[in-house]
């Protein structure tokens, strides 16, 4: 069973602060990939005090303990999502921003083989797919 962020915040013997406490909370909560700001807005919809500042530094711990992954989809913000979540690429929607997940086993294969044939066994890899619909809804 896969440990909740707040879990793994206490396995790493993080101090967790109220405000840490409802940021992983929201994390936790969140199946999408929210920036700074967007967690923020959720933050401070259950605690209003939490600063931006603080939203940042603890996103910054998170992402450095490796409890985070920090994702960029083209347009310079960084966004994040739960490290432990199942693996997964991007494809993003260039006319709307939305963020659709998938999995492709041959694109899995794939990338293996390249990385053997090279030297490496593959240990992680990031992709992500830029595209227009190709209809008009
Ligand atoms: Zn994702």
């Amino acid at each position: 069973m896969t440990e909740t962020i707040l879990e793994r915040c206490a396995a790493r013997g993080l101090r967790m602060t109220g405000p840490r406490r409802v940021i992983a909370r929201v994390l936790q909560e969140s199946a999408d990939h929210p920036d700074v700001e967007e967690l923020h807005a959720r933050a401070t919809a259950i605690d209003p005090r939490i600063s931006l500042a603080t939203v940042y530094r603890t996103v910054k711990l998170f992402d450095e303990e490796g409890i985070l992954d920090r994702v960029e989809f083209g347009d310079g913000r960084a966004r994040y999502e739960d490290a432990e979540r199942a693996h997964h690429d991007h494809l993003i929607d260039l006319t709307t921003g939305r963020v659709i997940e998938f999995v492709d086993p041959e694109i899995e294969a794939l990338q293996e083989r390249i990385a053997a044939r090279l030297g490496y066994r593959l240990k992680g890899h990031r992709l992500e797919l830029y595209g227009v619909p190709l209809k008009k809804r």
